[in-house]
């Protein structure tokens, strides 16, 4: 007997405004404990909350690029618990009138596409934090109430992922779309995107949904995608052996590769919603709709395939480029500069990438801009500069921030065109190495391929290989190439 997972997403998105989503306080990560509060986020009585437009826009500009419905009113509603790092004893969320309805999330498995089915997307605040052991390790438990306000959109899927590799797949693609649209930094290690997966498990072919358990803590990609399959396999266990799948929240452990159960599975009643009494409906009308939407920017997945045919890079190439929007921005205009889409690919994807890497840095830190690479790139079009000799004036370039033009001229990294001085190089090494030309000439073409090697390390890469190729045959007494005489 066959099984299927059915699964769904609900992911929360922080979004990246500059101050919280009811109270003027810092929209900040990482100062320290308990400073960016007020009487508003903390919830202190007589305080009350202002909505935050910004926060609203952020919200909306991933609704719209997702195909969602924005009705012109949604409503703040109370949802009610205790917990230490909520101070309110509520959470201002949104219940049956959410900001946003449908949608579709497209995403890609193996090179197929598909969309995931989305329910809904809301506007929330989060809570505070519960910081346990970090202290002395002592089993202490702190309280840090930064967080407390800071916005957030969540995002709810349909039951729709078929498979643990598609709900990975969904939140790689969710994450691309909230940096690519400026809304947040989509950075799950810091807790700017967290996910949780209801899973429920049915055999193949069946079309109704089994009980399903909700599985928080999802925190990378890799955890959804481990989280999905370790929930499906117990649940696929316990039907097998006669037993029910309990409606449970669970919590993941990435170190055990487990599930563990947390609670009984809470129902809507027991938050007991209500409006929020302290904020009016929230209204979207149809002009600011329309300025939000015309204002989104090219979606990755837009962008990839326009990049394959404009500059007629491999699909593959065309995803590195666009894995965040500076990158492609970037890209595109050395490409446009240099007037060649794939050199511009090759050295974007190569070069450029591995350097930021080296140094720990983004594209605003790095001291070359597109303009001043397509300045060398087109020497290397052209055939003035070896692609070797390239790869070192970039080098050169990154610490001194020079012009390439300057550093070939000083270095004098030009490709050798003279002949005489080609030839020179070519008997240089041919003395140097007597055993290996003599080989050479008795029709080694391995060895030949070793002198030509020597000669291009004594330019320093400003030989051009064919040209040394000939002239070291020539050299040698071996004539031509193109006489098919080899
Ligand atoms: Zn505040």
């Amino acid at each position: 007997m066959s099984w299927e997972t059915v699964a769904g997403l609900e992911v929360h998105v922080r979004l990246a405004t500059r101050t919280k989503i009811f109270c003027g306080c810092r929209n900040a990560f990482g100062d320290p404990p308990n400073t960016l509060v007020c009487p508003v986020c903390l919830g202190l009585p007589g305080a009350l909350p202002v909505v935050n437009e910004g926060a609203v826009d952020f919200a909306l500009r991933v609704a719209l690029a997702l195909g969602c419905e924005v009705p012109e009113i949604s409503v703040f509603a109370r949802k009610n618990y205790f917990y230490p790092d909520l101070p309110k004893g509520y959470q201002i969320t949104q219940y049956d009138r959410p900001l946003a309805v449908g949608g579709n999330l497209p995403i890609e498995v193996g090179g197929a596409r598909r969309s995931i089915a989305l329910s809904r997307i809301h506007l929330e605040e989060d809570a505070g934090k519960s910081l346990h052991d970090e202290t002395g390790g002592s089993g202490d438990t702190r309280i840090d109430l930064n967080r407390c306000g800071t916005p957030l959109i969540e995002i709810v899927s349909e039951p729709d992922l078929g498979r643990p590799e598609e709900a990975g797949a969904a939140l790689e693609s969710l994450r691309r779309i909230v940096v690519h649209l400026g809304v947040s930094d989509g950075d799950m290690s810091r807790g700017s995107m967290r996910c949780d997966a209801n899973v429920s498990v049915r055999r193949s072919g069946d079309t109704s949904l089994g009980a399903k358990t909700e599985v928080k803590n999802l925190n990378s990609k890799k955890s959804v995608v481990r989280a999905i399959a370790a929930e499906t396999s117990r649940q696929i266990k316990r039907i097998e052996r006669g037993e029910d799948v309990i409606p449970a929240t669970l919590l993941w452990d990435e170190a055990r590769g487990a599930v563990r159960p947390v609670r009984a599975k809470e129902g809507a009643p027991d938050y007991r919603y209500f409006p929020e009494p302290d904020l009016r409906p929230l209204v979207v009308d149809p002009a600011r709709r329309e300025r939000v939407r015309r204002a989104l920017p090219e979606l990755p997945l837009a962008r990839r395939d326009r990049l394959v045919v404009r500059y007629g890079i491999p699909e593959t190439d065309a995803g590195v480029l666009t894995a965040s929007r500076v990158l492609a921005d970037w890209y595109e205009e050395l490409a446009g500069r240099v007037g060649d889409g794939k050199l511009a690919s090759n050295w974007t994807r190569g070069e450029v990438l591995r350097t930021l890497m080296e140094r720990g840095c983004g594209l605003a830190e790095l001291p070359v801009t597109p303009s001043a690479l397509a300045e060398l790139l087109r020497r290397v079009k052209e055939g003035r500069v070896s692609g070797t000799a390239a790869k070192r004036v970039f080098t050169r370039m990154v610490e001194t921030g020079r012009p390439a033009s300057e550093i070939v001229a000083a270095e004098r990294l030009e490709r050798i065109s003279d002949d005489a001085e080609l030839a020179a190089l070519v008997d240089g090494v041919i003395s140097a190495h007597p055993v290996e030309a003599d080989r050479a000439r008795t029709g080694e073409e391995r060895v030949l391929g070793f002198l030509v090697g020597r000669v291009l390390k004594a330019s320093r890469g400003r030989a051009d290989p064919r040209r040394t190729h000939e002239i070291l045959r020539e050299r040698l007494g071996r004539g031509s190439d193109r006489g098919g005489d080899a």
